[in-house]
């Protein structure tokens, strides 16, 4: 019997839909605001969130149905995924195409949905909601957490409870 987890053992392309969907850590980074320079391509994360994303869960709150209310929002697919460089370094999709192990905190690993925020590494209580800020202003709101999460975590390690 082969106990190898399926992120281990099976490619982006190969993994059934509801593997698919339980590597997502639940992290909402990729649902932040990202301003696009326009003659770089730069991108760069703000800490402001899209209007359907909850502040504390960092889970969308109309899932099956977001297109109705946000249509450019990205369904991320494995095509997608190599392509997408504002994807997190923490981003378990990223992680896995990337040949790279999933960190302790990620819900498959530790069976807490939890863990992810106490880790600190997700977006909970660090973002306004796109209502609440002016279009003009989202330049005020540049961060760059969303890509240090990472390097910020195993420097301070939180301790595991
Ligand atoms: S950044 Fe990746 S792991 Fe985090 S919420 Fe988005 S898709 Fe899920
Ligand atoms: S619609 Fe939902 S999944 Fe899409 S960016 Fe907004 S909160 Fe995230």
């Amino acid at each position: 019997m082969n106990d190898t987890p399926f992120w281990k053992n099976k490619t982006l392309t190969e993994m059934s839909t509801p593997e698919w969907e339980s590597l997502c850590d639940g992290c909402g980074l990729c649902c932040l605001n990202k301003i696009e320079e326009w003659d770089s391509g730069d991108v760069y994360f703000t800490s402001i969130r899209c209007k359907l994303m909850d502040g504390e869960s960092c889970r969308c709150t109309s899932y099956p149905n977001r297109w109705d209310f946000v249509p450019d929002c990205v369904q991320l697919t494995p095509e997608k995924v190599p392509e997408l460089e504002w994807l997190p370094p923490t981003c378990a999709y990223r992680l896995v195409n990337e040949g790279r192990d999933l960190y302790w905190w990620h819900p498959l690993i530790s069976g807490d949905p939890e863990t992810v925020h106490l880790a600190r590494v997700s977006a909970r209580g660090r973002t306004v909601s796109e209502n609440d800020v002016d279009l003009d202003d989202f330049e005020d709101y540049i961060v760059d957490w969303p890509l240090t999460v990472e390097d910020d975590m195993e420097a301070n390690p939180p301790a595991k409870s």
